[in-house]
């Protein structure tokens, strides 16, 4: 899947903050975040507490309420109690005069019904000892008035009409009846006083619950809008990042587009430049070839030098036009290995044979000691020469005197060949600088030996196409060993070839 280049920036804190764009994104990310649970958990938290007092306000609000009502109540059993006991009066009154007994009616009613009163008057204030001290002094009083009925009825029946009214005169019954009127009232002044203080006491705890829900709703509305705003803000705020993110986007693509097209060009030309330069040279080499042999005509030790000389600097140039294309493919991902078996004894037979003619014209002595267990192997097999052969060259190339011995083996199913020479060795800063391309020790113009700077490098780089590595070990004036190792089964199955295909050198 092709990555988009802002997929970098998003993976990359270092980049983005290079970018400028997004450096205080994660800042704003954080500050959004808080804000919004924030504002909705204070929005929470204030209806919580809005509910809890709005709840408490309407409980005290139904309690007063409840108490105005048993005040109300109280009034009525009041006025219900005066008017029971006024008509049982009259009653009594009437049957006193006219001796029927139908005006006895409201008197019988009272004798039942002023104790039902009296005890719902009880009740009703419950909660209030005065008033209950009232309730007892007014008790005897209706007692004893009812009993001063009884007796006048009963004087009536059996003394007649003047026996009666000889004993109304005495008028002691009208004051017991306006004494009870006088304790009544008082009462109904008590209890009308009460009300009214509950009646107030109610609208007060009405209004505190209106201000309290008006109130809080308010402010919780108002919590909730500001993180709302500073949402809408925010919002707003990253689509601008948004938008700047895809122009940023937008424009590395194309920059992308133009470096691949770029690169596209440098392939090319590479490709036309190896072909247009190798054929010439390998013209040059091949007729300076055939002139030095004589097929040509008779030639004189000047003309020979000189054309030795010649095509000493085609095969060097050729050397140096192979190694600049090989570097470029590999750095462009574009050099690919080709997997399959070989003979790994073979190949490495062939190396040492290559480099022999060499190594006997600076009489060194060259070795190989190859183990009886190597055999075939998977791999790219003309990579693994070039390797090899690279190894070899150096050591031979880099030693005057003395010996190159190659050594391999396997290890843990790889193959680990080991070139030591007693040549002139490496400093230890200059070790690992030799596998950058271009890296030689001696670079200045007066060097003894002959070299492009690119084979190690190369060879590096290949050794980690095929899954394999190149480590130096050397002492400066006594030698150096370079080990290459290179698994036996470069790839198993299409995966792990695609695997090495997209290995890149370090
Ligand atoms: P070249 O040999 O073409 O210069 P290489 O990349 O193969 O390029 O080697 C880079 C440098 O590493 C050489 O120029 C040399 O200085 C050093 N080098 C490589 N092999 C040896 C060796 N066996 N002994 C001493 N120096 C070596």
């Amino acid at each position: 899947m092709s990555r988009r280049p802002v997929d970098y920036l998003l993976e990359n804190p270092r980049a983005r903050r290079a970018s400028g764009w997004f450096g205080a994104s994660k800042n704003r990310e954080i500050s959004f975040e808080r804000i919004v649970t924030a504002g909705f958990a204070l929005a929470l938290v204030g209806l919580a507490a809005i509910s809890l007092v709005a709840f408490r306000s309407i409980e005290k609000l139904a309690n007063e309420a409840g108490q105005v009502k048993q005040t109300q109540e109280a009034l009525t059993r009041l006025s219900a109690l005066l008017s029971t006991m006024t008509d049982a009066e009259t009653g009594q009154r009437g049957f006193t005069i006219t001796g029927d007994e139908r005006f006895l009616e409201p008197y019988r009613t009272a004798l039942t019904n002023y104790a039902i009163e009296l005890r719902e008057l009880r009740r009703l204030t419950a909660d209030n000892p005065a008033r209950q001290r009232q309730l007892d002094a007014l008790a005897p009083l209706l007692e004893a008035r009812l009993a001063t009925s009884t007796m006048m009825i009963d004087l009536r029946r059996t003394q007649g009409f003047e026996a009666a009214r000889r004993e109304t005169a005495t008028a002691s019954g009208k004051e017991a009846q306006d004494e009870i009127r006088r304790r009544v009232a008082e009462m109904f002044a008590t209890e009308e006083g009460l009300l009214r203080q509950r009646e107030a006491q109610t609208a007060v705890a009405a209004r505190a619950s209106q201000t309290v829900i008006i109130g809080g709703s308010g402010l919780a509305i108002a919590v909730v809008a500001l993180a709302l705003l500073r949402l809408r803000h925010d919002i707003a705020a990253r689509w601008r990042v948004e938008i700047q993110l895809r122009k940023l986007n937008e424009e590395l693509s194309v920059a992308r587009d133009r470096a691949e097209a770029a690169d596209r060009l440098k392939s090319a030309f590479l490709a036309t430049m190896s072909h247009e330069l190798r054929t010439p040279l390998n013209s040059i080499i091949g007729f300076t070839g055939i002139i030095l042999r004589g097929l040509a005509g008779p030639l004189n030790a000047e003309q020979r030098k000189q054309l030795g000389m010649v095509q000493g600097s085609a095969r060097h140039l050729l050397a140096l036009i192979n190694d600049v294309l090989d570097i470029s493919k590999i750095e462009a991902g574009e050099l690919k290995v080709i997997i399959a078996p070989f003979d790994a004894r073979a190949v490495i037979g062939r190396v040492v044979d290559a480099l022999r003619p060499m190594a006997e014209a600076k009489r060194l002595a060259l070795r190989a000691e190859v183990a009886p267990e190597i055999g075939e192997m998977v791999s790219d097999v003309r990579r693994v020469e070039q390797i090899l052969l690279n190894l070899l060259n150096n050591a031979v190339k880099f030693t005057e005197r003395g010996e190159v011995t190659l050594r391999a083996a396997v290890e843990d199913g790889r193959l680990r060949v080991s070139v030591a020479d007693t040549g002139i060795g490496i400093e230890p800063q200059d070790v690992e600088d030799i596998f950058r391309p271009f890296q030689q020790v001696d670079a200045g113009l007066t060097r003894a030996h002959e070299g492009t700077g690119l084979g190690l490098a190369i060879s590096r780089r290949l050794a980690g196409l095929l899954r394999g590595e190149i480590h130096a070990a050397s002492e400066w004036g006594k030698g150096s060993t370079f080990t290459v190792t290179l698994p036996l089964r470069a790839a198993e199955g299409k995966k792990d070839a695609d695997a090495i295909r997209s290995v890149q050198g370090p």
